[in-house]
């Protein structure tokens, strides 16, 4: 056993017992844990951990916990885990809402209400996707290389968290995805639409889009308006098409 100082930070403090935010405490850890092992035990998934300080110098998650130390983590930084490419997102079976609102400005979100666990870890290992959840458990797991716990419960702000973690502002194409197939949206002609959206909407609108999936088509109608309202709420921003 080797007993240590830890101090939890910013809304990291969420996920440690009550009497252990806002301050110090002293840690008993098993024996060779590292600072993951640690950090996990006491509720924290090594995914939300940012920076850390032991002894006041920079250190990574697989150091051992020794005697004495004094062990500080910090949350991650907005934007720290933001990636030259666009981010691919797999959401766990609790966040249909916001992996919606997520195809809605162009991520590539799986969401599937009937997959486990296990498939999640698998998918996102396979396919390099960031798992968001509010599962704590599932982000401790150590095959799942980048997640993202999603602290709030409405969708809404759920989207402005991850927006901000990624920093996906800079990199959204707004009403390019099928909200419901996740596949990309291509601009048909309005005689191919003809026959699936009523006569006041071609007369209308002149331009229209068609998942390849499920054939649905797209237009800048009334709910779309909706949609951009809502999405320009949410992050403060003005969306485009
Ligand atoms: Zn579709």
């Amino acid at each position: 056993m080797a007993t240590a100082t830890f101090r939890f930070h910013g809304e990291l403090e969420r996920f440690v017992a009550r009497t252990h935010r806002g301050r110090a405490f002293d840690c008993a850890c098993a024996r060779a844990a590292t600072i993951k092992n640690a950090a996990e035990a006491l509720g924290v998934p090594h995914t939300e951990v940012g920076r850390l300080l032991v002894n006041g110098e920079a250190a990574t998650l697989p150091r051992i916990v020794r005697e004495g130390d004094s062990i500080e983590v910090f949350p991650v930084e907005p934007g720290a885990a933001a990636t030259e490419e666009m981010p691919l997102f797999l959401a766990d079976a609790h966040l249909g809402g916001l992996a919606r609102l997520l195809r809605m400005l162009g991520f590539d979100s799986l969401y599937d209400n009937a997959v486990h666990d296990r498939e999640i870890v698998e998918i996102a290992r396979r396919e390099r996707r960031i798992v968001l959840t509010r599962d704590r458990e599932l982000l401790k797991c150590r095959e799942v290389m980048r997640g993202c716990f999603v602290h709030a419960l409405k969708a809404e702000v759920q989207i402005s968290e991850v927006a901000a973690r990624y920093a996906l502002i800079r990199q959204m194409r707004p009403f390019t995805l099928c909200l419901h197939c996740n596949l990309r949206l291509q601009d048909v002609e309005a005689s191919v639409a003809q026959q699936r959206v009523p006569d006041r909407v071609l007369a209308r609108y002149a331009r229209f889009m068609r998942c390849p999936g499920c054939e649905r088509i797209y237009w800048e109608g009334s709910h779309w308006e909706r949609m951009r309202t809502l999405l320009s709420d949410a992050l403060d921003v003005a969306i485009g098409a």
